[in-house]
């Protein structure tokens, strides 16, 4: 028998997260985790907690629906909890136009085909009863596009990324619910990233029945804890009636645990699985941040410090493509074109994580989760300008921080 190599502890530095996602999370929220006391998934405050964050996210997401609760894991984990009502068969249109709407078609594409077209191609199957409308990168989903191909294809279902991270576009979701209320399809939304960010309130998008959002963007809990997902009353009628392939991503069994049971609020949840008292105490902390901060305050801020990055790199030389408030997607001044990977890579070595986009094209993404101060975006943008430099840009340090002192005095004089 080999002996097993003991690593060293792992030891992960501090970085700072200036990219789409994660963001930096609260001391607070690591402080609630750390102090958690050693509880069982069944322990009265625990159970109480997580009643009390289906309280908080319901005001988070704006909404009345019973079945609002948080998924353990990622925000694909949610994702998949509400995808999963799409069964083999249902006709269902998606519309993609990044990375993440991309994967999420992949997903329903997955759920919807038959058997015969999951083993015709298992990882990647096309399944007659869904389309997939791709809208190039860059570009967002338009009310009318949504409107053409549902009155066309008048689908159980249809699905739609409310913001795009990884083009950096907001859809309209005001034009993607009024056509699937229009032509009588069920709308599902990814809101993993506009959720704690944009402020919207999703009992006013009465065609969209189902929604699923994450940890690490918006609502800024990454110990990995809760994906938030929100369902209508007409969505758990329909799991309710053919049931989906779940146990654990079951909407209806797995909101029992956070005290949703036969469509009621009971006092304390039920066994579902192995919910952790650590990850309940972060989430929950992480939600009463959110609710102290207000979410039209909070999405104010955003677009305030936004614009003063948007600003800042356009300064730089850099075309800014995106219009989600959380980050900015960019092209290099064309000196630079085609140095996008090799400039995060420098720019990630160093603790300063900047991301570029996973799917075609290459473009560099800048982000502010977490990062709300004048302090914050102006290290963000200094750090960049100076990593721009060593590739061989030729930007002016001293003139951009003061283009960008000027900018938050205006701002502000605006207020
Ligand atoms: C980040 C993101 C996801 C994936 O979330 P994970 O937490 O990585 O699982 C899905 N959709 C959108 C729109 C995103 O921004």
């Amino acid at each position: 028998m080999t002996v097993p190599h003991i690593f060293a502890p792992l030891e992960i530095p501090e970085t700072l997260a200036a990219g789409p996602g994660p963001g930096n999370t609260d001391p607070r929220v690591l402080g609630a985790f750390a102090r958690a006391g050693l509880a069982d998934h069944m322990q009265a405050d625990v159970l109480r907690g997580m009643v009390e964050c289906k309280e908080m996210l319901r005001a988070v997401w704006g909404t009345a629906n019973t079945y609002t609760f948080g998924v353990g894991g990622t925000g694909f984990s949610g994702l998949d909890c509400m995808l999963g009502a799409i069964l083999p068969g249902d006709t269902v249109v998606a519309f993609v136009n990044g990375t993440f709407s991309g994967i999420d078609g992949l997903t329903i594409r997955m759920k919807a085909a038959t058997r015969e077209e999951l083993r015709a191609n298992a990882l990647d199957p096309k399944p007659a009863s869904v389309t997939i409308v791709t809208v190039p990168h860059g570009q967002s989903v338009t009310g009318e596009i949504v409107e053409r191909v549902l009155a066309e294809k008048k689908p159980k279902w249809a699905f739609m990324a409310h913001w795009e991270t990884g083009s950096g576009r907001i859809n309209d979701l005001e034009g993607f619910s009024a056509a699937c209320a229009r032509h009588g399809a069920m709308g599902l939304v990814d809101a993993v990233s506009s959720l704690g960010i944009a402020d919207f309130s999703i009992d006013d998008y009465p065609g969209v029945v189902g929604w699923a959002s994450c940890p690490q963007k918006g609502v800024l809990c990454l110990p990995l804890t809760y994906a938030p997902v929100s369902f209508t009353d007409r969505y758990i009628a329909e799991v309710r009636e053919n049931g989906c392939h779940s146990y654990v991503h079951n909407p209806v069994l797995e909101a029992r645990h956070w005290g949703i049971v036969e469509g009621k609020d009971v006092a304390a949840g039920v066994y579902h699985r192995t919910h952790s008292g650590y990850a309940v105490a972060a989430f929950h902390e992480a939600l009463r941040i959110t609710l102290e901060h207000g979410r039209a305050t909070k999405a104010r801020d955003y677009a305030f410090h936004e614009a003063a990055l948007r600003e800042a790199v356009t300064v730089m030389g850099c075309e800014v493509t995106s219009n989600m408030t959380s980050l900015v997607v960019l092209n290099l001044p064309a000196a630079l074109a085609g140095r996008e990977k090799e400039l995060v890579q420098m720019c990630r070595a160093r603790g300063f994580g900047i991301w570029p986009t996973l799917s075609e094209p290459v473009q560099v993404r800048i982000g502010i989760l977490n990062q709300l101060s004048e302090a914050a975006v102006r290290t963000i943008v200094l750090r960049f300008a100076e990593a721009m430099n060593e590739i061989g840009a030729s930007v002016d340090l001293e003139a951009v921080g003061e283009r960008l002192r000027q900018h938050y005095r205006a701002l502000e004089a605006a207020e």
